[in-house]
């Protein structure tokens, strides 16, 4: 089990979270390039060791556990495991192909 960073975040990133973990497995950080063109950030399902730090500080209640994560956003799952499966860019590809996928569901 893992914390997930879901749909709350989209757009914000203002990253209190990745300062706040004490396993630094929430990515990109501020000493990271991406972070400046990140559209939400991203827990590493490995290294996550389920502390609740990123929740407590998060001011829209993105991140979190994977079991509490809503049917809606379970999608972020997956998008918070691409990144570090395949990069960066893999990622946000993901995340926008779901939510330009849930706003033509939404009829958007
Ligand atoms: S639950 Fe703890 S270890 Fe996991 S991402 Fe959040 S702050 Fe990091
Ligand atoms: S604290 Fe919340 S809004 Fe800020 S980057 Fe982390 S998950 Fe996103």
């Amino acid at each position: 089990m893992a914390y997930v960073i879901t749909e709350p975040c989209v757009g914000l990133v203002d990253t209190s979270c990745a300062a706040a973990c004490p396993v630094d497995c929430i990515h990109p950080n501020l000493r990271e390039d991406d972070v400046r063109h990140a559209t939400i950030l991203y827990v590493d399902p490995v290294a996550c060791i389920d502390c609740s730090a990123c929740m407590e500080v998060c001011p829209v209640e993105a991140p979190m556990l994977e079991a509490d994560v809503p049917e809606r956003w379970e999608p972020y799952v997956a998008i918070n495991r691409e990144f570090y499966d395949n990069g960066f860019e893999a990622a946000e590809r993901m995340l926008r192909a779901h939510l330009a996928e849930r706003g033509a569901s939404d009829g958007r």
